[in-house]
């Protein structure tokens, strides 16, 4: 007891354009949303714990690194302005980039690994071994999976590899919920008794929108599976959400995100 996380800062680090269906398997193609780029800070026993990290800002604002790595005219990154989302983001919410102690990926995609590049040779990073493994091995195919080697392959990264499930931090679960990617996490966070108890999932990609969960329905992005495969994902954590009664966070919903963050914020206003 008393090890619990005892503040969630939801940050948006930026949005994608993109059609639907690359969040619900077999959606119309022709639908399209901008889907907000989610991190989240924790406020944990020894310090601040970050859970992804957005884009590789240089890929998008360099013209011809953007040419290269979001060629595709149908899936657009969005920066919330001209400098680097993710050390303007922590400065809105108090918080140096100094004072993170740890960060975790949910997976390797290029909108939750782009950030990791703030961290090489500065604090642990934990991910699942069979992501990092993925996104290792030789050829072009994770890089066709939205994958960038360019993100994180980086001697300077001091990984904690976890094989399942595993404790990240007091009060933060991470839970394998592979099928999105090979190794792809969601994240259990249990609040701290002194700020009322409660609790959070955090399904990241295994869910992208509200829809995803309610309507028990495939993502669109999977490697190595059959899309049924991601709904046994969501699932499994709507069950770890149910059993201890703590709301399950969808990982790219226009309005849930938003609206979680202006809660949030609303619990816990920054003080510095
Ligand atoms: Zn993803």
């Amino acid at each position: 007891m008393g090890r619990g996380v005892r503040r969630i800062v939801p940050l948006t680090l930026g949005w994608a354009d993109l059609p639907l269906d690359v969040s619900i398997f077999g959606a119309p193609p022709d639908r399209r949303l901008r889907e907000p780029v989610p991190g989240v800070l924790l406020l944990c026993d020894g310090g601040w714990l970050l859970l992804d990290t957005g884009y590789n800002t240089a890929l998008i604002t360099d013209p011809a690194l953007r040419r290269r790595y979001h060629g595709d005219p149908l899936v657009q990154p969005v920066l919330p302005g001209p400098g680097e989302p993710l050390p303007e983001a922590l400065a809105s919410a108090g918080i140096d980039l100094d004072d993170v102690h740890a960060v975790a990926v949910s997976h390797l995609h290029y909108d939750h690994a782009g950030g990791l590049r703030h961290f090489a040779g500065r604090v642990p990073v934990h991910v699942q071994r069979r992501e990092l493994a993925y996104g290792m091995s030789g050829g072009p195919e994770p890089e066709r999976n939205g994958i960038f080697r360019v993100d994180y392959d980086d001697p300077r990264i001091s990984w904690q590899q976890a094989d399942g499930d595993a404790e990240v931090a007091p009060g933060v679960t991470a839970v394998l919920t592979a099928g999105h990617t090979p190794g792809h996490q969601s994240f259990v966070v249990d609040l701290d008794p002194s700020v009322g108890g409660g609790g959070f999932v955090f399904a990241c990609d295994a869910a992208d929108l509200t829809e995803n969960i309610d309507g028990e329905l495939p993502v669109g992005g999977f490697v190595g599976v059959p899309p049924e495969e991601t709904v046994v994902q969501i699932r499994k954590l709507k069950r770890l959400a149910a059993e201890r009664g703590y709301r399950l966070v969808p990982g790219h919903d226009p309005v849930a995100w938003p609206a979680l963050t202006r809660e949030l914020a609303a619990r816990w206003p920054v003080t510095s």
